[in-house]
């Protein structure tokens, strides 16, 4: 397992991280098989989407947080509810073939470490999953 942080610089941003799991991928020698990508908080999350385009991360939050208003009625006082929710909603792991030492993304594809209570610095953990 190779683990990393991810300083965020808002409460609600994505981060692209495809280049450290990558990184992470080499780091651990993993020629075949998958590797998991896990987000050990609550209050954020991990996915895969469009890299291409930034509106499309802008959508993915503007959509969120439209569904899950942060500063609604919410029974967990912290303040934080609706981080957590959305945190539920995106999942905080991920499951990336990988295949001649490399991650098998599709052309558009990168991923996102998502941040719903930032800014703070995060951990990712990368853990190989060996196959063939
Ligand atoms: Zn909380």
């Amino acid at each position: 397992m190779r683990q990393f942080e991810v300083n965020t610089q808002r409460r609600i941003c994505t981060v692209d991280i495809t280049h450290q799991v990558r990184q992470a991928v080499r780091d651990i020698g993993l020629e075949s098989g998958a590797v998991l990508v896990y987000v050990p908080h609550t209050t954020a999350a991990v996915t895969i989407n469009e890299g291409a385009d930034p509106a499309v991360q802008e959508d993915i939050l503007a959509k969120l947080t439209e569904l899950v208003p942060h500063g609604a009625k919410y029974n967990h006082l912290e303040g934080n509810a609706d981080a957590h929710i959305k945190s539920t909603l995106v999942g905080v792991s991920i499951v990336i073939p990988v295949e001649a030492g490399n991650l098998h993304l599709g052309t558009w594809q990168k991923v996102f470490f998502c941040d719903f209570d930032g800014p703070r610095t995060r951990k990712v953990f990368v853990v190989a999953l060996p196959g063939k």
